[in-house]
């Protein structure tokens, strides 16, 4: 069962993602980990992409696309993944799809995290108080906010027509909003 979790940065996509990856026991294949640690580690691609992640900006499709096909080849995403923060891209969605398609699978359920922008940047400015990341200084958040807007909301109705986005209201208690989801997929 491969399962993405959709929605504005701040949603609670990361914290949810992780639960339901351990409740159904599969792997979470994160790009934003992925990158962060990239970045850590300064690998080339971590480099690159630390040019764009800083300022809150979309890392290009030309250094997400390949990370993205190596995560999904890998052997434990065989038979299903939750996948958290992408794709994010009208090309990161064809790339999964395409990716999927060959193995006769496809996204099964998409879950739409709900939550109003004036909780979401409320949610990211507390954040950044406690982790210090980069990307959560009021600039980098209003671009973050812009650019999911501009490049990945219109996923959604991309995936509509497929009639496998449910809308998870996100605002509640991270058990509730677990519950609502286990609801929703059945499990
Ligand atoms: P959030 O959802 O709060 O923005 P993420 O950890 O998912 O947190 O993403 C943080 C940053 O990592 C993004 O602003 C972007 O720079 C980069 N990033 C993560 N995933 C992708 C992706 N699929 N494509 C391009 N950039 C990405």
């Amino acid at each position: 069962m491969f399962i993405l979790i959709l929605g504005a940065p701040g949603s609670g996509k990361g914290t949810q993602g992780k639960i339901l990856a351990e409740r159904l026991g599969l792997p979470k294949i994160t790009t934003g980990d992925l990158i962060r640690t990239a970045m850590k580690q300064d690998t080339p691609l971590g480099v690159e992409a630390k040019k764009y992640y800083d300022e809150g900006k979309l890392v290009p499709d030309s250094v997400v696309l390949g990370m993205i096909k190596d995560e999904l080849d890998r052997p434990e995403a065989k038979t299903g993944a939750i996948l958290d923060g992408f794709p994010r891209t009208a090309a990161q969605a064809e790339l999964v799809d395409r990716t999927l398609g060959q193995r006769g699978q496809r996204l099964n359920h998409i879950l739409l995290m709900d939550v109003t922008e004036d909780e979401l940047v409320r949610r990211m400015s507390a954040r950044a108080q406690v982790e210090g990341r980069p990307d959560d200084t009021p600039e980098a958040i209003a671009t973050r906010l812009q650019i999911y807007q501009r490049d990945t909301a219109p996923l959604i109705a991309h995936y509509a027509q497929r009639g496998i986005v449910h809308r998870v209201p996100g605002t509640g208690t991270v058990d509730d909003i677990g519950r609502e989801i286990k609801r929703i997929i059945g499990r």
